[in-house]
Order: C-alpha cells, then structure tokens, then sequence
C-alpha cells in the first residue's frame, strides 16, 4: 500500500511530490496521459520566481518532474478512472490495472479555461490567443488586445491588460454584463476599454501569430473584422472534478472546499492548486499549495501513527 498518491502533474502536484519525495513517503502521481498541467499549453513564462530571463511553460514542467523523480517519486502516465474515498484504506483506479491502495490522497487534478470551440483558437493559442492575462499581458505593449467574456474575469483581465495594450475591446455575446457592479464600473470608466455587444468571435486570424479575428453580431448576423495582436479569452475555468463528486465538498462551480489548509471533508484526502483555487490560478500559488498539502499528509500520517 502507498502512504500517498497524488492525482495530477501541474505545478501544485509535482511540488507535493517533491516534498512528499523528501520526507520519505514514496509518493506515487498518477500524472494522467496528458501530463504538466496548464504550463504545459503556454509559452515564455515570466512570473515564475527565479528565471530571471523567464522559462517556456513545457520545460518548466519538466524540470519539475526531474526534480520530483530525483528524490524518488514514482510516475504512472495513465488516467484516474474512479476513486473510492469513503473508506481507507482509499482506492485509485486505472482501466485494466490493479487498484492502487492508499492511506493519503492529495488532489491536484487543476481546472480547464473554457474555450470557445472554434479551430482557428486552437491553432492561436500561445501566439497570440491567451486564457491568461497575467501571465501573457506583458507581450503585448502598445498593441490592440480583443477579450472575450462578459463576467468579472473578463472585467478584471480586461482591465488589468490595459496596463499594457494600447486599447483593449471586450466582445461580449449579449448586451449586458454578467460581471458585478463594482467590477463592470472599473472596465466603464476606464478609457482604454471599449465594448463591442452582441458579438462572438467567430475566427481568429493571422500569419503565424494573431493578427484579427471576424466578429458576428448575433442580432444582425453582420460579419465584421476587427484587428488586433492578441485574444484573451476569459469565458470561465471548470475544475477537474468530475471523479470526486459525491465524496468530496465542492462549490457550486466545482472546485473542491479546503479549510485549515488544504484539508478536504474527507481526513486523509488533501487539496491543492487550481482545483480547490478560483481566485490566485498561477503557477507559483499552486505550486505553494502543493508544498503545503505534502507537509499536511506527512503530519497526518505521524499523527495517527502516534
Ligand atoms: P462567469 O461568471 O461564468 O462568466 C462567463 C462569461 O463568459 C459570461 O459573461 C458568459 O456570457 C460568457 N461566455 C460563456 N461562454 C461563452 C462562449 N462560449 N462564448 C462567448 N461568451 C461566453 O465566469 P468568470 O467571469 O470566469 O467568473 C467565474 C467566477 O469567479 C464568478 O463567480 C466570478 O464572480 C468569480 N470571479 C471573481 C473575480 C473577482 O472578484 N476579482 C474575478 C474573476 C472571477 P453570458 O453572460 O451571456 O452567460
């Protein structure tokens, strides 16, 4: 049996790795077939402390795998299909393997940026189409930014990304915010924000990096371009949680309830990251919650064997 098993290979998973690794409890993560978590669909990263010069998201996590693995972590490159944490010991299952048994879960499975489902955003992402405005809003001095949304985190990310963009023009599907007062009225008085109502963005366009998108107005199913070097799109996170539903305490929206620390409802089980985080979301915070949550298992697992 395992002393822990993390389920998830982002930020927050790998460190709990780390620390779980250095504290001698052979921790096992199933990292699932996708592995890294969100860095791994990102470019330069430049707000994670420490590369000074920044590092591209993919190899970031591959060095914090390394570092995992160095102090003996052991890797399962396979997908979590049902878990059973009602009663210990808990139990992971993998199609057509064995069931993993263990005394302490930590959760790290992240949350996935909506997206609005057209190819061209796909084919975008990372050269020019971004879900995340602290991370690439700094690439995009003086330049013509689109976001899409119409909730606070299209307000806040709007807002926030005119600290570099020349005008940042908020494209929202209706003609009334969803966001709250207070934030709708921080994007209004802000010069640099424009609205563009009634519209989605059907295409994103450009030669390699973005270059404009194709707008159509839902009332009058009008086609129109709009350039810009960049699209932020901010219609929404859904948390990975779908296999925890019904034994674990989560939110309306999904992400799963910490208190004193990154404890969940059930002792023994563990939170950490994007999961169980709506409001931080970046690498260095889920990274932090990572080490928090290994260092919660090591103490529960010494006090019950005291
Ligand atoms: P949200 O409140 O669910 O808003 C999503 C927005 O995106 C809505 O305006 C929605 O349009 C639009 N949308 C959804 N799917 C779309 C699609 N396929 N195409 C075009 N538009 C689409 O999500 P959120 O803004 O990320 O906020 C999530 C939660 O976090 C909220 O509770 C929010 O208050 C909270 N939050 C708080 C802060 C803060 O307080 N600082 C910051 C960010 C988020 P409709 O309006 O037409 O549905």
């Amino acid at each position: 049996m395992h002393k822990v098993v993390i389920i998830g290979s982002g930020p927050a998973g790998l460190t709990a790795a780390l620390y779980c690794a250095r504290a001698n409890l052979a921790p096992l993560v199933v990292e699932g077939i996708q592995a890294g978590g969100q860095l791994t669909l990102t470019t330069d990263v430049e707000n994670y402390p420490g590369f000074p010069q920044g590092i591209m998201g993919p190899q970031l996590m591959t060095d914090m795998r390394e570092q995992a693995a160095r102090f003996g972590t052991e890797f399962l490159t396979e997908d979590v299909t049902a878990v059973n944490l009602k009663t210990r010991p808990f139990t992971i299952t993998i199609a057509e393997k064995p069931e993993i048994e263990t005394q302490t879960v930590i959760v790290s499975t992240g949350a996935t940026a909506l997206m609005l489902n057209i190819d061209s955003e796909q084919q975008y992402l990372g050269q020019g189409v971004s879900t995340c405005a602290t991370c690439d809003g700094a690439f995009f001095k003086e330049k013509e930014l689109i976001v899409v949304g119409g909730g606070d985190s299209a307000m806040e990310e709007g807002t926030f990304l005119t600290k570099f963009a020349s005008t940042v023009t908020i494209v929202h599907r209706r003609n009334t915010l969803r966001a709250s007062k207070i934030m709708q009225e921080r994007a209004f008085r802000n010069e640099k924000v424009k609205f563009i109502w009634d519209s989605v963005v059907e295409e994103v366009y450009g030669d390699g990096v973005v270059q404009g998108v194709k707008l159509r107005n839902l009332k009058t199913t009008e086609l129109t371009d709009k350039p810009c070097s960049g699209v932020f799109i901010a219609i929404g996170h859904t948390p990975t949680t779908t296999l925890f539903v019904d034994q674990l305490d989560m939110d309306p929206q999904g992400y799963l309830l910490t208190h004193d620390g990154t404890k969940t409802n059930i002792p023994g089980v563990f939170a950490a990251g994007d999961v169980q985080d709506h409001v931080y979301r970046q690498a260095v915070t889920a990274a932090g919650s990572g080490c928090m949550a290994a260092i919660d298992v090591e103490r529960f697992l010494e006090q019950e064997a005291h």
